[in-house]
């Protein structure tokens, strides 16, 4: 197998799965936290890794010496009320959004064809229609803007060089960066490029 090497940008910080605080403040706004949120992770097959010091480079070699996978590994970030986030809630509010967006859908077609027959025959669009059309636009559009998650954007854990052991996490905020680097001295450092297998 191959390995590809991929450099950032933006430094990933580099942190130790089971030793890592996240800073007291949200990782979106920056404003102090209230609340925390769970993220749990499941390291896939297809890890992100980095071959220095690990002996689970190769999925082969990681069935010889008998690592498995974990199940999932969960990091307690604190962040402020307004970007809490949780995925079973995610996951709630994405199927009422898909739910509602086909239903709409079938509304709007429906409609089109009522508002068809009627620009067929008097060679005009209805005006219920256009506002109708301009509604569900406007609803479309709102549950797109709504199904998106800032903390998401904020923290993106790239993969694991081996599950145990370290986390690549995507910091889009410098200063949160610097921050979770200065609270877990000695377990985080910075890199800019990984490999992927
Ligand atoms: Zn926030």
């Amino acid at each position: 197998m191959s390995a590809v090497k991929r450099y950032f940008r933006e430094p990933l910080v580099r942190a130790s799965v089971d030793r890592i605080r996240f800073p007291d403040i949200c990782p979106v706004c920056g404003r102090s936290a209230t609340t925390a949120t769970v993220v749990r992770l499941t390291p896939g097959q297809k890890t992100w890794l980095r071959p220095i010091d690990n002996p689970a480079f190769m999925p082969a070699m990681r069935r010889f010496l008998g690592i498995s996978s974990p199940a999932t590994i969960a990091f307690r970030i604190p962040v402020c009320e307004e970007h809490y986030y949780s995925d079973e809630d995610y996951m709630r509010f994405n199927t009422v959004v898909v739910c509602g967006n086909g239903l709409m859908l079938i509304l709007f077609m429906l409609f089109t064809i009522i508002a068809g027959g009627q620009y067929y025959k008097y060679g005009d669009l209805p005006t219920w229609y256009l506002m109708i059309s301009v509604l569900f636009l406007s609803l479309f559009v709102l549950s797109i803007l709504g199904s998106r998650r800032p903390l998401k954007r904020a923290l993106k854990f790239i993969g694991f060089d081996s599950p145990h052991k370290n986390v690549f996490i995507a910091v889009h905020d410098a200063d949160y960066r610097r921050r979770l680097i200065e609270e877990n001295p000695n377990t985080t450092e910075l890199v800019n490029w990984i490999l992927i297998t």
